[in-house]
């Protein structure tokens, strides 16, 4: 319904926001192939009233818990400014937070982004998006970030990630980037969803790199 839209005009950002929230229920997720996931986004600078920008990031929180995931950038329900999500509650076996890192991280509005390594330690695990359902790759990433960033009320943050958190941190900045994990991944290690269940669900990916042929990082 373009109920906001004026003759002639093309629809705000603001009337295409307001559309896209009337429904109040998870968003629809764009998937890859969607040019909105390739052209990257414009800085966030009032474009969203305050009220609106609340009503969006809830919006977020609630298609991605509803996927469910563990974060969500605005590109991925077809809105180009610079702001995502992420939160994860992280329930795994303890042989699998130990070896990757994955501890619990809050629910957090990450508003203008941008990260750099801390170190030159980079880990390789599996991991998806909810943009290519359906498959998980091997992709090395710094193992700690410093991320600089504004939360929902504008206030400056500026933090070190670690372990699980900084890869999602790195995967849902890069949303940011017009990149997409694949752009970054160990292509060999392409597997479906129910092989990485039946087969790769080891802690690392050890197992899966010398049987799919790839490199890890550091040998
Ligand atoms: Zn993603």
């Amino acid at each position: 319904m373009a109920t906001f839209r004026e003759h002639g005009s093309r629809p705000s950002l603001t009337e295409r926001v307001e559309e896209l929230l009337t429904t109040g229920g998870p968003l629809p997720i764009v998937a890859a192939g969607d040019p909105v996931l390739r052209r990257g986004t414009e800085p966030f600078d009032g474009q969203l009233a305050p009220a609106l920008l609340a009503r969006f990031v809830e919006a977020l929180r609630v298609t991605m818990r509803a996927a469910p995931g563990v974060g969500l950038a605005a590109p991925q329900v077809g809105v180009e400014l610079r702001i995502a999500v992420i939160e994860d509650p992280a329930p795994v076996p303890e042989a699998v937070r130990l070896a990757r890192g994955r501890v619990p991280q809050p629910f957090r509005a990450l508003v203008n982004p941008s990260y750099e390594p801390v170190g030159p330690a980079r880990a390789a695990f599996f991991e998806g998006c909810l943009s290519v359902p359906g498959w998980q790759a091997v992709v090395a990433r710094h193992t700690e970030v410093r991320l600089v960033a504004e939360d929902e009320r504008g206030r400056a943050v500026d933090e070190v990630f670690s372990g699980w958190p900084a890869r999602i941190v790195q995967h849902e900045t890069d949303h940011l980037d017009g990149m997409l994990y694949l752009d970054r991944a160990e292509l060999r290690s392409l597997s479906s969803g129910e092989a990485v269940a039946e087969r790769w669900a080891q802690p690392t990916p050890e197992a899966a790199a010398e049987a799919l042929g790839f490199e890890l990082p550091g040998r």
